[in-house]
């Protein structure tokens, strides 16, 4: 039976930007279902590189954003990695600035920066298209090529001789007193795989692989539902090259409007609860669109818009309540030594992976 160190399961960005912190010190080896890697939620988002705006001070999620922020802008620019920071426009319409205040102080407590309210004027002169009565410019926002990133952190954890292992689905974990013991499937059939450190980072998989793993406390186990995002490209060219968001809603963002790096526009994700995972965009979605749309940009011609693609959000529930935090369980959490698992982790996990790596490596 193969023996190593550590075992991380999935190769999305998180679990690559593990495996490139880790392998320096330690035997690495990456489990992957599918043929290649970020084949699930690390190319179906917006690619934006968010700036820690939304999430409570303290939070997860506020912590990894702004530290991954800094850490991402960085590792693009050392590695040539393609990104903008094209700046982003939160906006409010009438009746709405005291929530785009809100959201502002909920920024500055979190350690935000960059952020600038603008004027009417301002916006009038910078974003003649846009109808919004305030809005706050965040300069710490952009956009990064997510394909070219992983497949960076997948060259730099392979030069430090991390074994990224394809087409290899791990199925069943037996937790043991000082190691735990894999069953994994491969095209060469199924086998089986011991290692002492073990980092569940499955995206969607993860809460449904702690199903299968043995002596792991059920009541450790957060249902997870699915929440699906739609987005509708934009035809011809974008009205700006900034990112433009309304005010958030209960479960996502609002639909929002963002660039590629080739300066293409996308509208979405909007938020579609859904049963089983299933990435067709759901078309008949487009009124709410045009609706959510119109509401800052009046004139959208509705003729631009086709339906484009869809990711899926892992949605956590403790207790029947939602949470909305990532949530990272070591030993402290659960009880098994040496076994991390990083469950819910939408939003913004594209912007936290180099710090939520940081954070992996840290907790030994
Ligand atoms: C609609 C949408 C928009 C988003 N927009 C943004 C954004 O603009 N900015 C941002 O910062 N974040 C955004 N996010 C969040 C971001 O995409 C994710 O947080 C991030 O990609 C998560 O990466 P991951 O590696 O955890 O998951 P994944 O990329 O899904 O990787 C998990 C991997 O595990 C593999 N796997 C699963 N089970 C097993 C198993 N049993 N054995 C072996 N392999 C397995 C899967 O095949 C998959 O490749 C968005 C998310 C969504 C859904």
């Amino acid at each position: 039976m193969e023996q190593v160190d550590t075992v991380i399961v999935g190769a999305g960005v998180v679990g690559l930007a593990i495996a490139r912190e880790l392998a320096p010190s330690r035997s690495v080896v990456l489990l992957e279902q599918e043929r290649h890697f970020g084949e699930h939620l690390s190319s179906r988002n917006s690619e934006v590189i968010h700036a820690g705006l939304y999430y409570p001070p303290d939070s997860l999620k506020a912590r990894l954003c702004l530290r991954g922020n800094a850490l991402l802008y960085r590792y693009c620019q050392e590695q040539n990695i393609p990104y903008r920071q094209c700046g982003k426009l939160v906006v409010a319409n009438e009746g709405q600035q005291d929530t785009l205040e809100q959201l502002h102080h909920n920024a500055l407590n979190s350690g935000a920066t960059g952020l600038h309210p603008c004027s009417q004027q301002w916006l009038g002169r910078q974003e003649p298209w846009l109808h919004a009565s305030e809005a706050l410019l965040s300069e710490h926002s952009g956009i990064v090529d997510s394909h070219a990133l992983m497949q960076c952190l997948a060259a730099q954890a392979q030069a430090h001789h991390a074994l990224l292992c394809y087409r290899h689905r791990v199925h069943r974990i037996d937790c043991h007193q000082a190691h735990f013991l894999l069953l994994v499937d491969s095209d060469e059939g199924p086998f089986e795989l011991q290692c002492r450190h073990l980092i569940n980072a499955a995206g969607l998989g993860a809460a449904p692989l702690l199903q299968h793993c043995h002596g792991f406390p059920a009541d450790g186990i957060p249902e997870q539902r699915l929440a699906r995002g739609n987005y509708f490209s934009l035809a011809g060219r974008s009205p700006t090259q900034r990112l433009v968001y309304p005010l958030p809603e209960s479960d996502g963002l609002g639909i929002h409007l963002t660039v590629d790096l080739a300066g293409n526009a996308r509208f979405g994700p909007d938020v579609e609860w859904i049963a089983q995972r299933d990435y067709q965009v759901n078309a008949s979605r487009r009124p709410q669109f045009e609706n959510a749309i119109r509401r800052y940009w009046p004139s959208l011609d509705p003729q631009r818009l086709s339906p484009a693609y869809a990711g899926i959000r892992p949605k956590l529930f403790v207790n029947g309540t939602p949470w909305r935090d990532f949530l990272i369980q070591d030993e402290k959490e659960h009880g098994i030594k040496g076994m991390i698992n990083l469950l819910g982790i939408e939003s913004p996990g594209l912007t936290a992976a180099l710090a939520i790596a940081e954070d992996i490596a840290s907790r030994g």
